[in-house]
């Protein structure tokens, strides 16, 4: 069971929705490997990642901005909110901004990231955030995203998906898919290319070890 406790870095949803057995090496394990991919990720956020804020007269511009979330255990950091304010001073809109390196992805890996930012920012800031902006470094320009309806699910089923495999306390066997795996970083930790290569017999034989060495139940 884990602790009360415990956050989830917002990060881990990209890792759980991309390869379930990628997030439990990552966050469960504490395995990690940089590859070409990784290390552009690293270096953009490392440029991004300086927290300030610029401050004009109806909006204000915070940068790297520290978020959580008690009620989702969720922990991360905004590259950059932008807040709109009314005549009064108070938040009238809050805008969630994401920088990623490449372009706009096939799947949500990275808008399920953006949305759970936002989810901690309602919780800090009291207000509805419908709508969020990556910015997708070879596009040059920041792309809408739509926060409310299924994405918003999708985010909260990741969130509950990785406590669950935390909770459970054991890594998913590894399966080699040429798509995702040859580009992954932890291929070489993973060894869900070798274990394919070898045929079923030896996911038979890590199935069988982890059944040899599960705890023997009372005979009563
Ligand atoms: S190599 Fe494949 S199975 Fe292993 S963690 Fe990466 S994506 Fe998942």
């Amino acid at each position: 069971m884990i602790d009360e406790q415990f956050y989830l870095m917002i990060s881990a949803l990209q890792h759980v929705l991309y390869c379930e057995r990628q997030f439990a090496l990552i966050h469960m394990e504490q395995l990690w490997e940089e590859n070409l991919f990784t290390a552009e990720g690293q270096l953009l956020h490392t440029r991004v990642n300086n927290p300030h804020h610029k401050k004009r007269k109806t909006h204000i511009e915070e940068y790297a901005l520290y978020v959580y979330s008690k009620q989702y255990h969720l922990i991360g950091i905004c590259d950059l909110l932008e807040i709109e304010l009314s005549s009064s001073h108070q938040i009238k809109n809050a805008v969630p901004i994401e920088f990623k390196r490449g372009k706009k992805k096939h799947s949500n890996v990275d808008i399920v990231q953006l949305c759970a930012q936002a989810l901690c920012l309602e919780e800090i800031l009291g207000i509805t955030i419908k709508k969020g902006q990556i910015y997708y470094l070879q596009e040059h320009r920041r792309t809408d995203i739509d926060l409310n309806g299924k994405i918003r699910e999708q985010t909260i089923k990741l969130i509950d998906r990785c406590m669950s495999i935390l909770n459970n306390n054991t890594s998913p066997l590894p399966e080699y898919i040429p798509q995702k795996c040859d580009t992954c970083s932890l291929i070489n930790l993973c060894f869900s290319k070798q274990l394919a290569s070898k045929g079923p017999s030896v996911s038979c034989y890590i199935s069988n070890q982890i059944k040899d060495h599960a705890p023997e139940k009372e005979i009563l």
